[in-house]
């Protein structure tokens, strides 16, 4: 109390002027104020006491409930306290401090680049064995959880290109063989890992048996391409003699290859020479027809192979492509610079499998 007294002085000294005017009446109501005074003195003292100890200004007041949780937990019960304390001031130390949250992302991102280096391998799990890269894409996608999402977001095109990859085909289509690049075709499939479909002339077949066998055990299809590619032949007479090149040629593959084709691929394709009631025809005969959506020319550019690239540039660009081509030297010369730009806008190529046939002709007729 000798204290509490001495600190009282200096505020009785102030109003001091005033209370000598009415001293006697005032004297119990100062009493009382200098208890009151000296208390609230006190109590200021010891509160800035506590916060001198911590920081001055006004920021004290918000930074002091982190900084006693930081003491409870130096004291008692150690870092992880800290971060999982209720104090919502806490949350944001957290976010610099806590250890957890990046190590985490880096699991998922290696996760997913593992994922990406699966699906670029082409290994699959067993449970995705037997569908398709496209299904094997989606089922990736539902199975994602939230935060393997979020990483795709910061991941940006690489995934997106991934998935585009899945749903932009093309079909390579080589007309006019067997002959000579035949072998070489292959090759140059074989060295890419892709397959093509391959629509061949029946009377070019005696002496090649071997190159197309080869052909057809390594995945590509064989397709037909009538017996003579003769013009006249083919179309000045209705649709007989046209089906009966067909019906002789695919005899002729089944004894090669060991199973007889069906489809086909019209010689100069099939408008404007096939109408209705041609495609009826061929319809009851029971072959399927291919035209092509994207034409290369290359039988036009036989001293310029680069410009069989510049019109498969300028013509790609649906998600499904089936791109006629044919049997030629440039066609050779040019066909890895074709792939290598194609794989780039992030197509993969197909071969043709009956049990998955679609529809690719002029007349839009989906009966073939
Ligand atoms: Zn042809």
């Amino acid at each position: 109390m000798s204290n509490s007294r001495n600190t009282q002085d200096p505020v009785i000294m102030r109003p001091r002027k005033s209370r000598n005017k009415r001293k006697r009446r005032i004297k119990p109501i100062v009493t009382i104020a200098i208890i009151l005074a000296s208390a609230a003195i006190i109590l200021s003292v010891v509160a800035s006491k506590s916060l001198m100890n911590d920081k001055t200004g006004s920021s004290a007041t918000v930074v002091s409930p982190q900084l006693e949780s930081q003491k409870d937990n130096s004291t008692s019960s150690g870092p992880e306290a800290v971060q999982e304390g209720d104090n919502p001031a806490d949350n944001s130390s957290n976010k610099d401090g806590n250890s957890d949250q990046p190590s985490s992302n880096t699991n998922s991102d290696d996760h997913g680049k593992q994922e990406e280096q699966d699906q670029g391998q082409g290994a699959q799990d067993p449970k995705d064995s037997g569908k398709d890269d496209s299904q094997a894409d989606k089922d990736q996608g539902k199975n994602q959880t939230p935060a393997d999402k979020n990483n795709d977001a910061s991941k940006k095109p690489v995934e997106k290109d991934d998935q585009n990859n899945a749903k932009k085909v093309i079909y390579l289509t080589f007309d006019d063989g067997p002959g000579k690049f035949t072998s070489q075709i292959v090759k140059i499939l074989n060295d890419n890992g892709i397959h093509a479909t391959f629509f061949m002339v029946g009377g070019n077949l005696s002496g090649n048996e071997k190159a197309v066998k080869k052909a057809y055990e390594a995945g590509n299809y064989i397709g037909m391409h009538s017996m003579t590619h003769d013009k006249k032949k083919l179309y000045d007479h209705g649709s007989g003699p046209f089906i009966k090149e067909f019906q002789k040629e695919q005899g002729m593959m089944e004894e090669i290859i060991g199973t007889p084709p069906w489809l086909i691929r019209a010689p100069y394709g099939s408008a404007p020479m096939i109408d209705k009631k041609f495609r009826d025809d061929i319809v009851d005969a029971g072959f399927k027809m291919w035209d092509w959506t994207v034409d290369s020319m290359d039988w036009s550019y036989s001293k310029h192979p680069e410009k069989i690239l510049q019109q498969v540039k300028k013509q790609v660009h649906r998600d499904r492509e089936v791109i006629l081509m044919h049997e030629r030297s440039q066609t050779v010369k040019i066909l890895p610079d074709v792939i290598s730009y194609l794989k780039s806008k992030g197509y993969t190529f197909a071969v043709y499998k009956p049990d998955q046939h679609f529809s690719v002709n002029f007349a839009k007729d989906n009966r073939l």
